[in-house]
């Protein structure tokens, strides 16, 4: 079967059900063709059970202590996170572990600590005389008192704390640690240097803490049962620590964990290099290939759509791109904020699971739909017109060789052709992005004189190929059709 990622939360899913509905809906999930389900940070966040989980408090809390005003976090407690992960493996599901573990948030105590600022536009930049301050650098978790682990975390822990202000400019705190006034080495070179995200940022540099992280790293995958790492915002981590830790919990475990790593850049040279430094331990997001659906969504007619693969990993490295349409850090108000307008959003997931290249992740809200308030606006979404069947037809359908006809600015099509040993199998996809359009195409020999239906129901008419296996497939206006054999119907049902 093909893998297809899910991720299962949004940033604006209500708090306290979601370990919940993953229980309801595993079996489902199975039935649409998921092999890996996307769980969101799954432990105490600094916010308590209002956070989302990328701001962490507390690795070792899964949901069992009261701590930041609450045991549960946002999603539930620990015993639901685990009952929720037991029904997914029952459903044949792999569960994909959202891993975050560039900064903490939220700490318990302040320490005084020499520190110096630093020009926020380059982090490289000193801009101040060592100061002693109040940081916020203690950790001891009260809440937990030392179950499952003792470690302490203090200054000599993080690199970095805190924006700051210096005659009205941006800066940020460094912590003069062992490492003095010097960053860690990432890949990229914004801000100088991107090591610093925000809250505590993370030393890695310090053994006690790569200690720290490998033992709760097997404690974790050990406890919950994860089968595959999600990593978060490894643009600002050491690439070195996250290569040593992966073969760490590789050899521990025996396996090789499906791992996707989050480099969040449109520049796709970046990517090719954090791919190149990790040696390929790990996939990555297909961020540029994201940054070409927005800009096709935003720019209607004028972008030509047999750019849209142009500048992304799917394009020269499909063996590690994993594709995908929005996520919870491109949603409105967020960081990343890009949310691909609504009517491209079939385009672009017809893009990314009906095509040989790469691996999909699905949006929650693509599929489910979602109604949330962001800034006293609410927002209603739909699910994604014909998203169930592209799924079915992803599991069902997908076989034999795929064909293009990137030919035209506003209108392009592909097919994949079905096989000798599933005649039945095999679609044709035509997009639009601006008037009614068609395709000809030449599905060859082996699909000559089949009969072809619109599973969009755009059009009511037949399509039948010719002895020679052509046909013109039309889409409508700024829309896609999507054309299975009349044979195939009930498989996607
Ligand atoms: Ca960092």
């Amino acid at each position: 079967m093909r893998k297809t990622i899910f991720q299962f939360f949004h940033w604006y899913y209500p708090k306290g059900k979601l370990w919940k509905q993953v229980v309801e809906q595993a079996e489902h999930l199975q039935w649409i063709g998921i092999s890996d389900v996307w769980l969101p940070p799954a432990y105490k966040s600094s916010a308590g059970a209002d956070g989302v989980g990328y701001d962490v408090y507390d690795l070792f809390d899964l949901g069992e202590f009261d701590q930041k005003g609450s045991v549960k976090t946002k999603y539930g407690t620990k015993n639901q996170l685990i009952n929720a992960v037991k029904v997914l493996h029952r459903n044949n599901l792999s569960v994909m572990a959202d891993i975050v573990l560039n900064h903490k948030n939220g700490a318990d105590e302040q320490e005084k600590v020499s520190v110096v600022k630093v020009d926020f536009n380059d982090r490289n930049k000193v801009i101040s005389e060592p100061i002693e301050k109040e940081i916020n650098t203690k950790y001891y978790f009260p809440g937990r008192n030392k179950k499952y682990s003792e470690f302490v975390w203090d200054w000599h822990a993080f690199t970095g704390v805190d924006e700051c202000t210096n005659n009205g400019e941006k800066c940020i705190f460094k912590i003069l640690n062992e490492h003095g006034d010097l960053w860690d080495d990432v890949v990229g070179d914004e801000f100088g240097n991107f090591d610093y995200l925000l809250g505590a940022d993370i030393e890695f540099r310090n053994p006690n803490v790569t200690a720290e992280l490998k033992y709760w790293g097997k404690w974790f995958i050990e406890t919950i049962y994860a089968d595959s790492l999600r990593l978060d915002a490894v643009k600002h981590i050491s690439p070195q620590f996250y290569k040593e830790w992966l073969d760490y919990l590789n050899t521990t475990f025996q396996k090789q964990f499906f791992t996707i790593a989050e480099y969040w850049s449109h520049d796709l040279k970046f990517l090719t290099e954090y791919l190149d430094v990790m040696e390929n331990r790990v996939q990555l997001f297909d961020v540029p290939l994201h940054h070409n659906f927005y800009e096709a969504s935003k720019q209607g007619k004028d972008y030509s759509l047999p750019d849209i693969f142009n500048n992304t990993l799917t394009a020269t490295r499909s063996q590690s791109a994993i594709t995908f349409v929005d996520n919870h850090d491109t949603q409105p108000t967020q960081a990343l904020e890009s949310f691909v307008d609504y009517w491209f959003k079939p385009h672009a997931n017809a893009l990314i699971l009906l095509r040989q290249e790469g691996i999909p992740c699905v949006f929650y809200t693509d599929y489910y739909g979602g109604s949330y308030t962001v800034n006293g606006n609410t927002i209603e979404l739909a699910p994604v017109p014909h998203l169930y069947k592209m799924m079915m037809i992803r599991k069902y359908l997908f076989e034999g060789q795929q064909c293009d006809y990137f030919d035209h600015p506003n209108n392009i099509g592909w097919f994949v052709s079905g096989t000798e040993e599933n005649k039945n199998a095999g679609f044709v996809v035509v997009l639009s992005n601006s008037d009614d359009g068609f395709k000809e195409m030449n599905l060859g020999g082996l699909n000559a004189g089949r009969k072809f239906i619109d599973v969009t129901e755009s059009f009511a008419d037949t399509v039948i190929t010719n002895e020679e296996g052509i046909a013109i497939f039309p889409v409508k206006a700024g829309s896609i059709s999507i054309w299975v054999k009349e044979e195939s119907l009930d498989k996607i049902k």
